[in-house]
């Protein structure tokens, strides 16, 4: 099963979920924990994980000979996103703009344009205690976040629990990451900011079709909009965490809140098991 942690906004608690989530199935299940927030992955930072390996990230970018050339301007015209301007003896190329796509190289008629690679970031692989972890790293100034999620979805196993902690708000790198999840958890706290970031998580994952929960973190600050919303909207508030000054003291040295706060462990547990029935009355998930 796969389980996302999204959020609408950065600063939520996102992290403290996805992490003490995977330590506290990790003796019950294998576990995996893919840490997609590839502009600014800290998953790490709380799971200590001995890193194995780490790959390269490229993608695909074009290079035309102009000497093959005839300037018809096929390629710009093809590239959605404005990576290629054809004027009447140049063809530029711009690679920040590039997704990698390949669409102008395949459709160019005098066969003028080939590929290098270009390098956008890292992905590193290793374990943490029992679980199982990835993650990108996307490089300062660069853009590309969906290719380097692909590139740590691709490690998902299917045999056990994958977590997903995706990226914060809900652009493209966000449907990237939710994308094929069998659940996504929305974690969120009760304030006005909170239930505007929510409301357009909320309409991201109804949009790709992905059963959702909330998880209200830092309950007591704020007031019940939250809770409103997901009573009128039929969206289960799977847990809340409490605002506690011992939470933000665990969270700002870097611990888990499982390590921490044992006695969590089985509000995490009971939250799979929540999750779990949701996916199960809905016929099991994707098949994959
Ligand atoms: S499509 Fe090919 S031939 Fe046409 S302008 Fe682009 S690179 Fe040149
Ligand atoms: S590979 Fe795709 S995105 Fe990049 S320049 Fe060509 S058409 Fe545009």
């Amino acid at each position: 099963m796969i389980i996302s942690v999204a959020s609408g906004k950065g600063g939520t608690g996102k992290t403290l979920v996805a992490t003490s989530l995977a330590l506290s199935l990790k003796d019950r299940d294998r576990v995996q924990l893919l840490d997609c927030d590839v502009e600014e992955p800290n998953d790490h930072v709380f799971l200590r994980p001995v890193i194995a390996r780490s790959e390269v990230v490229s993608i695909p970018v074009p290079k035309v000979d102009e000497a093959k050339c005839n300037y018809c301007g096929k390629c710009a015209e093809v590239c959605v996103y404005n990576a290629i301007a054809v004027f009447k003896e140049k063809v530029l190329i711009f690679p920040q703009l590039c997704h990698g796509c390949g669409a102008c190289s395949y459709l160019c008629p005098e066969e003028a344009i080939s590929e290098e690679g270009k390098e956008v970031g890292i992905l590193e692989l290793g374990s943490a205690d029992g679980v199982e972890f990835t993650h990108g790293r996307l490089n300062i100034g660069e853009a590309m976040a969906p290719p380097i999620i692909r590139r740590v979805k691709a490690q998902a196993n299917y045999n056990g629990t994958v977590i997903i902690d995706v990226p914060p708000g809900t652009s493209c790198p966000v449907v990237e990451a939710v994308k094929d999840s069998d659940f996504c958890l929305l974690v969120t706290e009760p304030t006005p900011f909170g239930l505007n970031d929510l409301v357009l998580a909320v309409e991201t994952v109804r949009e790709l079709n992905i059963p959702c929960g909330v998880i209200l973190n830092r309950v007591g600050v704020g007031d019940s909009k939250v809770e409103e919303y997901c009573l009128k909207e039929d969206i289960p508030i799977l847990l809340t965490i409490p605002l506690d000054i011992d939470i933000a003291r665990l969270y700002s040295r870097g611990i888990t809140l499982v390590e921490g706060m044992p006695q969590w462990k089985q509000s995490f547990l009971g939250l799979f098991g929540k999750i779990r029935e949701i996916v199960n009355e809905r016929g099991g998930g994707i098949k994959r």
